[in-house]
C-alpha cells in the first residue's frame, strides 16, 4: 500500500512554500540510555514539522547543554557531536520559524540560567497570541525574537519557587497554542495549552519516558504510546517518577488540518489514525464530487491516501502519474532564476505513457495560492492527459492560521477572492471538487466542538488580541534591547558555511550564544 512521506506536497515549488507546520518537538528521560541519539531519531520522525533549524538539549544532572543550527536534522547532527551531547534526558526540537525569523538565536532549544541557579532548555510547537503582552513583563537580552525564548524567560524568573512550581504560575499566563517540552538539570517537562490545538503524546521506554508531538516519533525509538498529554496539563518527569497537574481547564479544540496534511500518516491523533482518516477523506470526496474518468493519481505524497479512498470508492483505476524526485528536498542552495523557472519540474515528473490519452483524477490536499495545481495541470495537459479534474481533501483554506502555521497571507489565499468556478478556472482544471468541511469533520471521527476549524470556516477558539500584533516577526523590535557587542552568527549561517568560530556557536550555555562550550 502506498505510504506518505509526511512531506508537504504544497512544498513541491522551492520558490513558493505553501503551510509550514509550527515544529516538532521530543522529549526523553531515560538513565542508561543514549539519550541524545533518541532524540536525533526523534527529531528525524518529525523532521516533516520543521526544515529550518534543529537542536537537543542534554543533561547528565550536573549541568544542561544545547547545540542547534540552522538545517535539517541530519545536516546539523554528526556522530562526534552526538557522541559530546552526554546524560540521562534531553529534548529536541525540529523547527519552522512561527515567530520569529530564521536565524540561530531563534533555533531551539532555548536555554536560560535563573537566579536560582537552574538552568532551564525548552521547545516549542504552536505559537502564541498575546507575545507582545508577555514581552512588556520580560527583559531578555539573548538576541532571539521568539516567542520560545520569552517562555523561557519567565520561567527563569522565579528565584524562590522550583521550575514545577514557576511553570505552574506561567502557564496560564499564556495564550495560544503550545505543545511544550522543557527540561532542568533533573527532570524533564511536558505541557499543552488548555485548548491542545497541536499534539503532544507521552510514550514509555523500557527503562524511561519518552514525550512527542506524533505517536510515529515513539513508535520509531521504540517506545510503547501511553497517551495524549491532556490539554492543560503539566508533566513533571525524575527520578520520583511521573507527576501530573493541571494548570487550566480543559477544553480541547485540535487542530484539523493535522489530519488533512500536518501529521505523518503513520500517527494516531485523538485515537484516529491519520492514514485511515485520509483514506476516508477520498470516499467522501467520491462520493462528493463524482466524475467519469479512466485514472485517479495522486500528487506525492500528502495526497496519496485520499486517492486511495477515491479510487476504491468511485471504481476508477487507482495509479501513479506524477513521479516525485525524492532527493530534491529542502535546500540551502538558492536557485538561480533559469532555476527558478524550472519550479515545480524540479520535484514532479509526469509518466507520460501513463497519463496520454487519459481523462485523470487529481487528488491533492490543499489548494493554498492555486500555483502547484496549475503547474500540475499544465504538465499533464503536455503530456497528453484528455481532461484534469482536481479533487481535494480539505475545504477551501480562507483564513490564516494564528495558532502555529503559516499559511500564505489571507491576500494571497486563491480560495479568498474567488469561488469554486473561478477558482478551476484559475488553475485550468475541467473540473474542481473540494470535501466539505462536515465531510472531512466526519471522516476524523471527532466532535466538531473539539476541532479548530478556523482557517476554514474563520471560527477562531482562541481569541485574538485587538491589536493585532500578531505575526512571526512580532517581537522584533518590540521589548528587545539588541546588545551590539554581542557577536552573532549571520542570518543564514548554516553548516555548510561554518567556519571553526561559527562551529563553536552551534554550542550554547545560559549565558547566551557568546558563551562558548565545547565537548
Ligand atoms: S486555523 Fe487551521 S491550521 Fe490553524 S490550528 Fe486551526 S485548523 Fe489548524
Amino acid at each position: 500500500m502506498p505510504r506518505g512521506d509526511g512531506r508537504l506536497s504544497q512544498d513541491l515549488d522551492p520558490g513558493r512554500p505553501g503551510p509550514q507546520d509550527a515544529c516538532g518537538v521530543f522529549g526523553v528521560w531515560a538513565p542508561g540510555e543514549e539519550v541524545a541519539k533518541l532524540t536525533y531519531f526523534g527529531l528525524y520522525a518529525l523532521q516533516h514539522r520543521g526544515q529550518e533549524a534543529a537542536g537537543i538539549a542534554v543533561s547528565d544532572g550536573s549541568g544542561v547543554v544545547v547545540y542547534k543550527d540552522l538545517g535539517l536534522v541530519a545536516q546539523v547532527f554528526d556522530e562526534p557531536t552526538l557522541a559530546s551531547l552526554r546524560g540521562y534526558l534531553a529534548i529536541g526540537h525540529a523547527r519552522y520559524s512561527t515567530t520569529g525569523g530564521s536565524t540561530w538565536e531563534n533555533a531551539q532549544p532555548t536555554i536560560q540560567a535563573s537566579d536560582s541557579g537552574t538552568t532551564i532548555a525548552l521547545a516549542h510547537n504552536g505559537n502564541l497570541v498575546n507575545t507582545s503582552e508577555l514581552a512588556a513583563t520580560v527583559d531578555s537580552k539573548d538576541g532571539s525574537t521568539s516567542d520560545t525564548a520569552l517562555v523561557t524567560a519567565l520561567l527563569a524568573g522565579y528565584p524562590d519557587l522550583s521550575v514545577e512550581e514557576a511553570a505552574m504560575r506561567v502557564l496560564p499566563t499564556l495564550r495560544g497554542a503550545f505543545s511544550f517540552v522543557f527540561m532542568d538539570e533533573n527532570t524533564l517537562y511536558a505541557a499543552r495549552d488548555a485548548n491542545g490545538v497541536r499534539p503532544l503524546v507521552l510514550g514509555r521506554l523500557e527503562r524511561g519516558w519518552v514525550v512527542a508531538s506524533e505517536t510515529a516519533a515513539l513508535d520509531i525509538v521504540g517506545a510503547s504510546v501511553v497517551r495524549e498529554v491532556e490539554p492543560g496539563e503539566l508533566i513533571a518527569i525524575d527520578d520520583d517518577g511521573l507527576r501530573s497537574q493541571r494548570f487550566a481547564v480543559p477544553d480541547p479544540k485540535g487542530c484539523l488540518f493535522e489530519y488533512v496534511y500536518l501529521a505523518r500518516p503513520d500517527t494516531t491523533i485523538g485515537g484516529r489514525n491519520v492514514y485511515a482518516t485520509r483514506v476516508e477523506i477520498g470516499r467522501r470526496l467520491a462520493r462528493e464530487h463524482p466524475v467519469e474518468a479512466d485514472l485517479v493519481i495522486p500528487v506525492p505524497e500528502s495526497g496519496t491516501p485520499a486517492a486511495i479512498g477515491y479510487a476504491e470508492e468511485s471504481g476508477i483505476p487507482y495509479g501513479s502519474g506524477l513521479v516525485k524526485n525524492a532527493y530534491v528536498g529542502r535546500t540551502f542552495i538558492q536557485p538561480s532564476q533559469t532555476i527558478r523557472q524550472l519550479g515545480i519540474r524540479l520535484k514532479l515528473n509526469p509518466l507520460r505513457q501513463i497519463v496520454r490519452g487519459k481523462r485523470i483524477v487529481v487528488v491533492d490536499d490543499s489548494i493554498v495560492r492555486g500555483n502547484t495545481q496549475r503547474a500540475i495541470i499544465r504538465m499533464l495537459r503536455e503530456s497528453g492527459a484528455l481532461e484534469v479534474h482536481i479533487r481535494i481533501s480539505s475545504p477551501p483554506v480562507k483564513w490564516p492560521c494564528f495558532y502555529g502555521i503559516d499559511f500564505a497571507t489571507r491576500a494571497e489565499l486563491v480560495a479568498n477572492g474567488l469561488d469554486t468556478d473561478g477558482i478551476r478556472r484559475s488553475i485550468g482544471a475541467d473540473s474542481l471538487g473540494y470535501v466539505s468541511l462536515a465531510g472531512l469533520i466526519s471522516a476524523t471521527e471527532q466532535p466538531k466542538t473539539r476541532l479548530c476549524r478556523a482557517c476554514f470556516d474563520g471560527d477562531y477558539p482562541i481569541g485574538l488580541p485587538s491589536d493585532n500584533l500578531i505575526g512571526k516577526h512580532v517581537l522584533e523590535g518590540v521589548g528587545r534591547r539588541v546588545d551590539a557587542d554581542n557577536e552573532r552568527p549571520e542570518p543564514g549561517h548554516t553548516p555548510g558555511d561554518s567556519d571553526s568560530t561559527a562551529g563553536a556557536r552551534q554550542y550554547a550555555s545560559p549565558g547566551g550564544a557568546d558563551a562558548l562550550l565545547r565537548p
